[in-house]
């Protein structure tokens, strides 16, 4: 079915500005720093994060498919009570190659995922003190993996588009839809999937 498109110009308010429609997306609850940093804001609540992720049917070796292992804490390791084998918890993940604390490396997961515009990688090293470097290699790695899962997602359900606007002043001026010379070219497109 092909998507069907909304003519009907959108309300106003008495000021004559547009009415949005208030966004589930937007208005979802979410995590606010204090709750980000009661789960994950120790070592070894970012290590158990991991793991879960990692082996979410338990650990296993990925040598002889024993089940029993070792936990060498001071090294982040698991060892294999059969083979001995010692696969690092980051291994495989995109914590892989970082040095630094696995809190500092859970951070901007929150940060990057607080709006929709996501962070500055400038922002990013300020609060968490780290270098230029290690800030950019930290947001694209998680804009990746957050690209990488948006991309096996299938659109269900009703599926709504905000209106895009063309054109309008490139300074100054009034901002939104309200501003002159712009144009709609796609008020609002709601398909059943
Ligand atoms: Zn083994």
């Amino acid at each position: 079915m092909p998507p069907q498109v909304c003519h009907n110009p959108p309300k106003t308010n008495q000021r004559g500005g547009c009415v949005m429609k208030r966004s589930r997306v937007q208005f979802q609850k979410g995590l606010s720093l204090q709750q980000f940093l009661n789960k994950y804001g120790q070592e070894e609540q970012c290590q158990r994060a991991i793991f879960r992720a990692k082996w979410p049917n338990g650990w296993i070796c990925q040598h002889c498919g024993s089940i029993e292992f070792y936990t060498l804490k001071i090294r982040l390791l698991y060892q294999c009570k059969h083979c001995r084998s010692q696969p690092p918890l980051i291994s495989g993940t995109i914590f892989t190659a970082t040095k630094l604390p696995l809190t500092t490396s859970f951070l901007p997961i929150f940060f990057i995922t607080q709006a929709k515009e996501g962070i500055a990688a400038l922002n990013l090293r300020r609060f968490l003190g780290i270098s230029d470097t290690a800030a950019l290699r930290l947001k694209h790695k998680l804009q990746s993996v957050m690209k990488n899962a948006d991309d096996t997602l299938k659109l269900h359900g009703l599926i709504q588009i905000n209106d895009v606007y063309l054109g309008g002043q490139s300074s100054g001026g009034k901002r939104g839809r309200g501003a002159t010379g712009k144009s709609a070219f796609c008020r609002s497109i709601e398909q059943e999937y």
